[in-house]
């Protein structure tokens, strides 16, 4: 900094015109607050507006604070040193910006670090996690990174987030031609938006698409399936069964007087999609599937209230002490609604070994949330969580993958 030909004139800070930065570079091109860099001797200084109108003010960064705040912007950093070292409202600025690269490294001590975090920082920082959850990127790796932090309320709203249906790593995609192929080869039918391309135009072809229809005729509602030949129809509205099956189609007069088309077509779809993959659950399997769904439970509810007795069931999916029978006296006394599943979930893994009302109870909490009109919660989450499950059970009994 002494000495220097361009900056040494800059004391530790300098407020001024708009020409107090001369000769300093830009590093994000910023009005307020932005960084300026000296490309002589490498000192950073912070640029913000001033309190005086037109006016800026410049302030000289210490060397190890700009060094350690060129680490956390290009993703070098020994993030917990780092994050310890730099004042808060640099560190807010920091964040703003990050892109994801520099982020990767940093996602762990910021998800440590966040519940506590106030003040701008507090915000650059929930804003941030918040672009990662939805982000295909670091999605995965923040449900998890949440679901093994102490909870808060920050977290929880943060691993609601995660969850949410619509977050880009969650939309369906379809799935891969050897996946579709293993789903056919165990008689599971697919809801069409996991169907790639090429296999859609195959079912269209090969009488293997339904479609819901439903509409009003004379005050009352034909709601039903229908067999679809148009490969241009809206594949939400369609789901595609397996070779050598053909698509459910309803005749006119045995159509549904409802329009709930959940309730008639889509909630028989499901049941029958999870049967036709559980009857091939036998034997050490089931083991598998019950620790998946107790895990993937817990996940799930782990956005939720945090009554005493939801933490202890939820507990309870992990491990128990009690024998069988304590056990069921302890479930027995639990009446409220709200945590049925939860019971069901508890009895399913320790007490009835039940694979299909362990998937009950997952699915039943993934659709817990804002009920529509026909009294239907999150069905979006919950076909998300439907299909990780449906995919899990494929992968086990085709390729035998068990989980310890
Ligand atoms: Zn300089």
């Amino acid at each position: 900094m002494s000495g220097c030909s361009v900056c040494a004139a800059l004391e530790r800070s300098a407020t001024g015109g708009r020409d107090l930065d001369a000769g300093l570079d830009s590093l994000w091109g910023l009005d307020d607050p932005d960084l300026r860099l000296c490309p002589r001797c490498g000192d950073w200084f912070v640029w913000r507006r001033s309190v005086a109108p037109g006016a800026q003010a410049l302030t000289r960064l210490a060397r190890p604070m700009a060094l350690v705040m060129e680490e956390l912007l290009s993703g070098t950093a020994r993030p917990r040193e780092a994050v310890a070292l730099v004042e808060p409202s640099l560190l807010a600025m920091v964040v703003d910006h990050l892109n994801d690269d520099a982020l990767a490294p940093l996602l762990e001590p910021f998800v440590e670090w966040f519940p506590s975090a106030s003040g701008a920082l507090g915000v650059a920082l929930q804003q941030r996690l918040e672009a990662a959850a939805r982000s295909s990127r670091f999605n995965a790796r923040l449900t998890e990174l949440l679901g093994a932090t102490p909870s808060s309320k920050r977290a929880r709203r943060l691993l609601r987030v995660c969850l949410e249906p619509g977050t880009t790593a969650q939309r369906p995609k379809p799935l891969a031609a050897d996946e579709v192929a293993d789903f056919w080869a165990l008689g599971v039918p697919l809801e069409a938006v996991w169907v790639p391309e090429d296999e859609w135009a195959r079912a269209i072809a090969e009488t293997r698409v339904q479609e819901v229809s439903s509409y009003s005729s004379m005050g009352t509602a034909e709601t039903g399936w229908v067999r679809c030949t148009n490969a241009k129809t809206d594949r939400r509205e369609c789901a595609v069964v397996p070779p050598g099956q053909t698509a459910e189609h309803t005749e006119w007069g045995e159509m549904f007087d409802d329009r709930d088309t959940t309730a008639v077509c889509w909630q028989p779809f499901w049941n029958g999609q999870v049967a036709a993959a559980l009857r091939h659950v036998q034997g050490a399997s089931k083991r598998s599937l019950l620790v998946e769904c107790a895990r993937w439970l817990k996940q799930l509810e782990r956005g939720g209230g945090e009554g005493e007795t939801q933490q202890t069931l939820v507990g309870w999916l992990d491990e128990v002490r009690l024998g069988p029978e304590a056990l069921e006296r302890a479930l027995v006394v639990v009446t409220e609604r709200s945590l049925t599943h939860l019971v069901r979930g508890v009895r399913a893994r320790w007490l009835e070994g039940d694979c299909r009302a362990a998937v009950d109870a997952v699915l039943t909490s993934a659709e817990r949330g804002r009920r529509d009109f026909w009294g239907h919660g999150d069905t979006a989450r919950e076909a998300l969580v439907r299909m990780e499950l449906l995919r899990f059970i494929v992968r086990l009994v085709s390729r035998g993958e068990l989980v310890a």
